[in-house]
């Protein structure tokens, strides 16, 4: 395999590589993929008739020559017809028209990587059944943990089968790291042990001296120096029957709360769980699941750029504060799903130092980067160092000048550069890292944390050295028990092809910008008399919301039939729909988007917020458009902007006349 450039030969990854990353929109590199995969075939074929050759065959080719043998492969042949031509009316994913979800083609080396694994099926839950793959499942966690700035020796991670489970399994540690000193002060005083803790004001104190307030605020890093502390200090079967005895994990909700209850006397309200309020609808799934509950589900507002807006949640944890009520975790939206709106992470670790120093509060710092995570390799050089806002606009070359913000800011690269600092990180390979399903994964800031999740039995040994070979037990540490080795394979050979770095995803997504702002600055400038393309802010990654309107819409209402007639033109929700150009919408809905629709509506002028209010769930239908394609900014090949534009208007002018039709 051949290396990748190293920094002193590095040159910016041309046109020419970008080219040989896919199999094209017409299958340009069709070659290419047909002889790696039967490459990968052939080697695979290869060790088998090497495996125990003594064995002879089982398959005799005499047996092929019979009539069942016959028969059986001509259904599968047949089936096989059968299912390729269904298959065909999938969604064209690679197209330069497919502008919807957050959905593209995948890598040649992703899907190569997989098909080669798959031959051999390996089964990540544990190293006995994967040998090999469970190595690349931690190396390439490594690596995006590097990507995020964490120390790989500090941190862990591994995959899941997606950014659901990946924030549920950080959800679930957040809350038993919390949770742990109430466990660590229940077990210290059955085993009469006088320990020391780390409270938020950063002074080390007895921890029986410490109230319940105060031992639900004890900062993630000190939780885990006093979990340490435990073992040290009895026997490990003591230690662990008298942790596991006093743990919400063991005990469940009911019986925990009613024995805070007695041994405290002054019940905690309910913790809470603080989420942007554009976060994905995962964590409402999620908080039902861990029994935490929907209705603590605390949403922070989002500015008119649809980024958590860090005043406001200051007050928020002021005000919680005030009512006692304890904060198990915020998470914050580094990419949301709606807008790939990148939150300004930087000034949400800064509330929380701020709550800690002046509220005596803590509580754990998630960033959900499932969709923008790979957007870090933006910031990342080919050393490894951070490159500056300026340092990366001058490597992407000239762009157009117009009344576009510069990107990226300073203030975006500030915000990838604080993912380091927050307690855990879900990255999707499946979406921006253009690696097969299923492909998630999540990263903690400090490896320790995955004890207190551990099975069998609950509480192990403190951590041992990476060597250790209870880090190649996965099935002790995560929620998901049997997974695709080859899903690692794929993952890591598409990290090898492409660095998470300036020279692989780094560049291939700063593409998909370019891409995505040639298409928001041509449906800005485009002459679309009489209709009226409104645009929301621009993009902090590479999708673009929009909605059109035109003089005779007098109401939100209305502008709402128009748009869901075009949406209903370019998209395959209706059967048999075969759109030019593929897009989808969304609906902006209060309370969530209260802080960011004013703009929206004036622009519009058909209504003001109350009006949109009145409509309740109906909300605003915004058109949406996700550039994953890295094709779309470059000069020559096929022009998908004007393609698309022109569509667009052409859609519009039908959902119009159809909505004047009586009945329309
Ligand atoms: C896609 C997404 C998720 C959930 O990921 P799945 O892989 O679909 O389970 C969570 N958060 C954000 C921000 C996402 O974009």
């Amino acid at each position: 395999m051949a290396d990748v450039p190293t920094s002193s030969d590095f040159v910016p990854p041309s046109r020419d590589a970008l080219r040989s990353w896919f199999l094209g929109p017409r299958a340009e590199n069709a070659e290419l993929l047909e002889r790696l995969l039967t490459e990968a075939l052939r080697d695979h074929v290869f060790w088998r008739r090497n495996h125990h050759p003594e064995d002879g065959f089982t398959i005799r080719e005499m047996d092929k020559r019979t009539p069942g043998y016959d028969g059986a492969v001509a259904t599968v042949t047949e089936e096989l017809l059968g299912l390729l031509s269904e298959l065909k009316r999938g969604v064209p994913f690679f197209s330069g028209r497919y502008k919807g979800h957050m959905a593209f083609e995948q890598t040649i080396a992703a899907q190569v990587g997989y098909f080669a694994a798959m031959l051999y099926n390996p089964n990540n839950v544990a190293i006995e059944a994967s040998p090999v793959t469970t190595r690349l499942e931690l190396e390439v966690a490594r690596e995006l943990a590097t990507m995020v700035g964490y120390g790989p020796k500090r941190s862990w991670g591994h995959l899941t089968s997606g950014g659901t489970v990946a924030n549920f399994e950080a959800l679930w540690v957040a809350r038993n790291v919390i949770y742990l000193p109430l466990a660590a002060r229940g077990a210290a005083d059955e085993l009469g042990l006088e320990l020391e803790v780390t409270g938020s004001d950063g002074r080390s104190a007895p921890l029986k001296s410490l109230a319940l307030r105060e031992l639900v605020n004890i900062p993630p890093d000190a939780a885990m120096d006093l979990w340490e502390a435990m073992w040290e200090a009895a026997p490990r079967a003591e230690v662990n029957q008298a942790l596991r005895e006093h743990s919400l994990q063991h005990l469940g909700y009911q019986e925990y709360v009613a024995r805070l209850d007695r041994a405290f006397g002054d019940p905690l309200p309910p913790s809470v769980v603080l989420v942007a309020s554009t976060a994905h609808y995962s964590w409402e799934k999620i908080v039902r699941a861990l029994g935490i509950g929907s209705n603590q589900l605390v949403f922070v507002p989002v500015n008119e750029r649809f980024r958590l807006d860090p005043d406001a949640l200051w007050e928020t944890v002021k005000e919680l504060t005030e009512r006692n009520v304890p904060i198990l975790a915020c998470i914050s939206v580094c990419g949301t799903t709606e807008e790939s709106a990148v939150d300004r992470l930087d000034r949400v670790v800064e509330v929380r130092e701020r709550a800690r120093e002046e509220l005596g509060v803590s509580f754990h710092l998630h960033s959900d980067a499932c969709y923008g995570g790979y957007a870090a390799s933006v910031i990342r050089s080919a050393e490894g160092g951070v490159r500056s806002a300026e340092e990366i606009r001058a490597g992407m070359g000239p762009q157009p000048e117009d009344d576009l913000a510069a990107w990226p800011t300073p203030g975006w690269v500030a915000s990838m550069e604080a993912l380091s600092r927050a307690d855990s990180v879900t990255i999707d390979p499946h979406k921006l890292g253009y690696i097969p399903y299923p492909a998630g994964a999540i990263l903690f800031r400090d490896r320790r944390v995955r004890e207190l999740v551990a099975v069998d039995p609950p509480y192990l040994l403190p951590t041992q050295g990476l060597s250790s070979s209870e880090d190649l037990f996965l099935g002790r540490f995560i929620f998901e028990g049997s997974k695709p080795g080859a899903a690692a394979a794929a993952v890591w050979l598409s990290h090898k092809a492409l660095p998470l770095d300036e020279r692989g995803y780094g560049a291939h997504i700063e593409r998909t910008v370019v891409g995505a702002r040639a298409m928001y600055r041509r449906l800005g400038e485009v002459d679309a008399a009489p209709f009226r393309v409104v645009l929301l802010p621009e993009p902090d990654i590479n999708i673009v919301c929009f909605v059109v309107t035109h003089p005779k819409l007098g109401s939100i209402e209305e502008v709402n039939r128009l748009n869901e007639g075009i949406y209903a033109r370019m998209s395959l929700s209706e059967p048999g729909a075969q759109p030019d150009y593929i897009i989808t919408r969304t609906r902006f809905q209060t309370p969530i988007y209260d802080g960011a629709v004013e703009p929206i509506l004036d622009e519009l002028g058909v209504g003001g917020v109350e009006d949109w209010r009145a409509g309740g769930p109906e909300g605003l239908v915004v058109l949406r458009s996700t550039v994953m394609d890295p094709f779309l900014g470059e000069p020559d090949g096929p022009d998908h902007v004007t393609g698309f534009v022109d569509v667009l208007l052409a859609e519009a002018a039908d959902a119009l006349s159809e909505m004047a039709e009586p009945g329309g």
